[in-house]
């Protein structure tokens, strides 16, 4: 029979997943000798047959009961007795840890009987009666969906809050709390089990990719208590800061206080610093403990304690949720500190949050009108219209930036925080709950904003004594704590010192090239800074657009005769040129993909939709399409419409020539046909490209290539490489051809049902579907390699900078991968994560996990 339940002190083999990650932390830290109270673990099996089965699974009662009567013996107190009983926490806990998502339930154990007991035996009712309304309000609020009215919680005499809590349970639940402590137990257990499958929680796993089938552990703890008087005490620490990653302990306690006290933000904590005065004896150890936890597992941790009249006990470790400049300091720093590789640090930054640290600043000379200030919860400013709850978060931040402004958040305000820019609040400190999560999504915060007054009644806020509507603009600066009325200035973000240390180790290891998808020099030049090593995609209609251009183009396209689009284009061709030249420059001995003009002509002609004049008119009538993604297109225009194509190869030709004549330094040109299917099509665009770069620039050394994103293209790469020098996986378009999916008719609509309803788990636009589109690519490397093995391969849809993609990339022997500039340093750290992951040479420790 399966066993479900483990002591904290007894071995067992599951690890994280079985056991969850409290369980873990809490078994490890007894095995260890740090002080834990006692207590067990009941296994994500468990919790997985309940789900699975609608019912406790066979034995795990039993289990139970026998692991609670090695407790009894342990604490030398008995569950339920009537003076001097045995109380215990009811916790959850994942393997994935899930901040607040879940529920916890303290002092199970209590009854009307033995909270008698517990104030004669401690000789401290307010003591025991605090304890009981807890239970009260933990039980009801878990176990039966029993919703307390905040000003039945803050009534001074706990006795008093107690017995209101009572009479509203009884009201609420048409039953009497429940007097038998093994009922409390049973139920609590239930409850935590079912708090797997919470809407909250289902919100959470989806944002962060969990599986929704692991399930979650339940830790029963013997109760130790932080509220009992003035020497004990609760709190909770960063061993270092989780918002910068510098060194030193950074935590908060509140004196006299039990569990949550310190994060609901009741009572605002004092600095962990000031233990030191209060309770000198227990801070040393605390400190002590923190260093051997950090040794331990060789990374931060994120600790809660609790004092107990003078000793301290150990409730929870786990690695910390930091931001990304964090996560690289610490890394960095911990390489030096000899306690990790540099291959560990690498593994240890998670690429996916570096946007975070490519985020915008306050442009630091503008005069800003600063209103008030908060902590500085999570760095990166942001601008948006004040909103004053999560559905109105959810809803307004689908059409502009918000930011979500509330006295203090709580785990259900989840959605709307993710739809903001930028989350503020009146109350909390770093460790709140907004501040945590707010690091974890990457959005800036300022929370324990002085000052800030929420009117939910009236949708005002008042800031200092200035009042502001919801709808109002405001800036937040999450990295010093600035609240700004209007729109600040915003500057862009730069790669400092540890990044770029980080950055350089990643180089070291990855086997992937990384390139950018730039469309004119400014972006070449940020593309560089972040460490391209060339351009993969510079889309020659973006230019078509810019200036003046778009009236030339237009009369290219309305001309009636070859004649007349010659002439137009002849205008163009010096412009053209020279976009190339600044790109080249920039780019100067990397590699540069210019990828043929590509999108339908009527795109161009938006602009002149109203037009009275009848010629354009039936112009616009003739070029219009149903279905342009599949229409005339790609290099469909360059075999109809061949003196557009060669206007385009002439201006490369020239612009390269005329670089290399001026610097001596040319790049090394890729010109890039786009929308191939067919061999013949590559054929005569070859043929063309290759007499024009004659004609222009017959010194200047380029390749001449297709993009593959249309399946055909894939399955007959063998036949397309006999004319081809290199293939570029256009995964946008190659998602969309062999999904049958158009991405605009898709997000926001069926798509985002199928990922809310599960048909998928991920969105194909966002993630490389490698099963399918994947699995198109192999076929079309491996078929394009088998005629030629020196086939250079790419990838430049947006995929290119998402780092299971890029791994994906990696594993299948691309040479290369390009995305958007910002995205570059993350495809940088994710190619060398797939070198680690694949030889197995650093244990993966995702931030945070
Ligand atoms: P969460 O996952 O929301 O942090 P926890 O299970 O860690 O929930 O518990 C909530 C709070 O109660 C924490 O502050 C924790 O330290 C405290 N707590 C949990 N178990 C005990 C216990 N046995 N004695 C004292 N405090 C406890
Ligand atoms: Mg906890
Ligand atoms: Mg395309």
């Amino acid at each position: 029979m399966t066993r479900y339940v483990y002591a904290f002190d007894e071995p067992s083999d599951g690890g994280r997943e079985l056991l969850g990650g409290k369980g873990i932390g809490l078994a490890e830290m007894t095995q260890l000798g740090v002080p834990v109270p006692a207590g067990f673990t009941i296994t994500t099996d468990a919790c997985r047959a309940y789900l699975r089965e609608g019912g406790v699974p066979e034995g795990l009662d039993a289990e139970i009961e026998e692991h609670i009567a090695r407790l009894e013996e342990a604490a030398g107190k008995r569950f339920g007795d009537d003076t001097d009983p045995l109380l215990v926490s009811v916790r959850s806990g994942a393997a994935i840890s899930m901040p607040g998502m879940m529920d916890t339930i303290l002092n199970v154990g209590l009854n009307d009987v033995a909270v008698a007991g517990l104030a004669r035996s401690t000789g401290n009712p307010a003591f025991a009666w605090d304890c009981y309304r807890r239970l009260i309000q933990m039980y009801g609020e878990t176990v039966d969906d029993v919703s307390y009215d905040r000003t039945h919680l803050d009534v001074g005499d706990p006795e008093r809050a107690a017995e209101t809590l009572k009479a509203i349970y009884a009201r609420e639940t048409g039953a009497e709390f429940p007097q038998d402590v093994r009922e409390q137990l049973r139920r609590a257990v239930v409850a935590v089990f079912e708090s797997w499958n919470t809407p909250r929680a289902q919100v959470y796993r989806r944002t962060y990719d969990i599986p929704d089938d692991l399930g979650t552990a339940v830790n029963v703890v013997q109760m130790v208590f932080g509220n009992n008087g003035e020497r004990s005490a609760t709190g909770v620490s960063f061993t270092r800061n989780p918002a910068t990653g510098e060194q030193g302990v950074y935590g908060e306690f509140l004196v006299n206080a039990q569990g949550e006290d310190v994060v609901a933000g009741i009572r605002t904590p004092q600095p962990l610093e000031e233990m030191q005065r209060v309770l000198p004896d227990a801070y040393e150890q605390l400190l002590d403990t923190m260093a051997r936890l950090e040794q331990h597992y060789r990374d931060m941790q994120d600790v809660e304690f609790t004092v107990e009249d003078g000793r301290l006990y150990m409730l929870q470790t786990r690695s910390a949720k930091r931001t990304a400049a964090a996560a690289i300091k610490a890394a960095v720093d911990m390489t030096s500190e000899a306690l990790i590789s540099r291959e560990e640090a690498i593994a240890r930054i998670d690429p996916a949050q570096l946007d975070q640290l490519l985020h915008k600043r306050i442009d630091p000379s503008a005069a800003v009108d600063v209103a008030a200030t908060g902590l500085n919860a999570s760095p990166g400013a942001a601008v948006g219209a004040i909103v004053l709850d999560s559905p109105t978060a959810e809803e307004r931040g689908k059409g502009e930036p918000v930011i979500l402004v509330r006295w203090e958040t709580s785990p259900d305000d989840f959605p709307g925080m993710k739809a903001s820019v930028g989350i503020l609040t009146a109350h909390g400190g770093l460790t709140s709950h907004a501040a945590v999560v707010a690091r974890q999504i990457g959005t800036p915060c300022v929370t324990g904003c002085q000052g800030l007054e929420v009117d939910l009644e009236q949708r005002t806020v008042s800031l200092a004594g200035r009042t502001l509507r919801e709808g109002d603009t405001i800036t937040i600066d999450g990295a010093d704590g600035r609240v700004i009325v209007g729109a600040a200035p915003l500057i862009e973000p730069e790669i400092n010192e540890d990044f770029r240390t980080i950055l350089d180790w990643a180089d070291d290891v990855r086997r992937l090239s990384v390139r950018a998808n730039a469309d004119n020099p400014s972006e070449a030049e940020q593309a560089r800074e972040f460490g391209a090593q060339g351009i993969g995609l510079c889309r020659t209609e973006h230019m078509f657009r810019e200036g003046d251009r778009l009236a030339v183009v237009q009369e290219m396209i309305l001309a009636a005769d070859e004649d007349g689009r010659r002439a137009a284009l002849d205008r163009l061709l010096p412009m053209q040129q020279g976009d190339f030249e600044g790109i080249f420059e920039v780019m100067a001995g990397l590699p540069v993909t210019v990828r043929l003009l590509d999108p339908p002509l009527h795109e161009f002609l938006r602009s002149l939709e109203d037009s009275p004049d009848p010629r354009i008119q039936s112009r616009i009538k003739a070029l219009h399409e149903e279905n342009p993604m599949l229409g005339t297109r790609g290099c469909r225009l360059g075999i109809q419409w061949p003196e557009i194509y060669e206007m385009l190869v002439r201006a490369i030709g020239r612009a390269a020539r005329a670089v290399q004549e001026r610097t001596g330094d040319a790049p090394l040109v890729e010109i890039m046909h786009p929308l191939v299917g067919f061999k013949e099509e590559l054929r005569r665009l070859r043929d063309l490209t290759e007499r024009v770069m004659d004609e222009e620039a017959p010194e200047i050394e380029y390749h001449c290539g297709t993009m593959i994103e249309l399946p055909r293209a894939a399955l007959r790469a063998d036949e397309i490489a006999e004319v081809a020098d290199f293939f570029s996986f256009g995964t946008n378009d190659l998602t969309q051809t062999t999904l049958g999916m158009s991405r605009d008719d898709a997000e926001g609509k069926f798509l985002t049902y199928y990922l809310e309803d599960g048909v998928l788990d991920q969105n194909p636009f966002e993630t490389l579907d490698v099963d399918g589109v994947g699995d198109l690519m192999r076929i079309g490397v491996e078929r394009g390699r088998s005629v030629k093995p020196e086939l250079k391969t790419g990838i430049c849809g947006e995929h290119g900078g998402e780092p299971r993609s890029v791994e994906f990339c990696h594993r299948l022997g691309l040479d290369y991968v390009s995305c958007s500039p910002y995205r570059v340093p993350l495809a940088r750290l994710a190619a060398a994560q797939a070198v680690l992951k694949e030889s197995h040479r650093a244990e993966y420790v995702a931030a945070g996990g």
